[in-house]
């Protein structure tokens, strides 16, 4: 075997640490303490992200039913 071979080289510049947001957020929701993940962007947590449901003509979907 070479001696040259890659032994102990530091990577430099190539891993850069995940980026991560305030950490100990909370949703946004006054009465919801949800913590939210450090890499969640969102203010809200998923019970209240402000999310479109797609209307089915009106009609309650029953689950199990
Ligand atoms: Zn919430």
């Amino acid at each position: 075997m070479a001696d040259n071979t890659l032994k102990g080289r530091r990577m430099r510049g190539g891993v850069r640490p995940s980026k991560t947001f305030t950490s100990g957020r909370v949703c946004a929701n006054m009465d919801c303490d949800t913590k939210l993940s450090q890499y969640n962007r969102r203010e809200h947590c998923y019970a209240h992200a402000p999310v479109k449901f797609p209307r089915v003509r009106g009609r309650i979907i029953t689950e199990g039913t």
